[in-house]
């Protein structure tokens, strides 16, 4: 069986939630962010369901590249300072709506990514919820 657990995720810093309706990937309204690589500015929509990579931009990021992402409403980094274990590069953090966070990797092509709960009622509800829905 295969779960999986959308996830809907805000800025940490204004609160703003990171959901286009207007732009789906996998059937599922994307995360839309701002996106900075070294060479230009542009817009990076992920696809909502955790564990899958799949994410489109509006600018050419390159294999392995480490790209900066910000909040569209209050243009606030979502940057960290937590470095990837795999990688090295800087992890980019969203708050989980449903309380907890969630991190990612910066660089593209790193998979690394983890779930944080501080309460872990708010883990178990969020995944127990998804499981009933299936
Ligand atoms: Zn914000
Ligand atoms: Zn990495």
């Amino acid at each position: 069986m295969t779960h999986r657990v959308t996830l809907s995720v805000k800025c940490p810093h204004c609160g703003h939630i990171f959901i286009d309706n207007s732009y789906q990937i996998n059937g599922k309204p994307a995360i839309k962010v701002d996106v900075k690589t070294p060479r230009e500015l542009g817009t990076l929509w992920l696809c909502p369901i955790y564990d899958c990579f799949n994410h489109e931009s509006s600018i050419e990021i390159r294999e392995k590249e480490v790209v900066e992402v910000f909040c569209p409403h209050c243009s606030h980094t979502l940057v960290r300072d937590i470095l990837c274990k795999v990688c090295n590069a800087p992890m980019i953090g969203f708050n989980l709506t449903a309380g907890g966070k969630v991190n990612i990797c910066s660089r593209k092509g790193c998979h690394n990514h983890y779930l944080v709960f501080e309460d872990v009622n708010v883990a178990l509800r969020l995944f127990q919820e998804k499981y009933e829905n299936l």
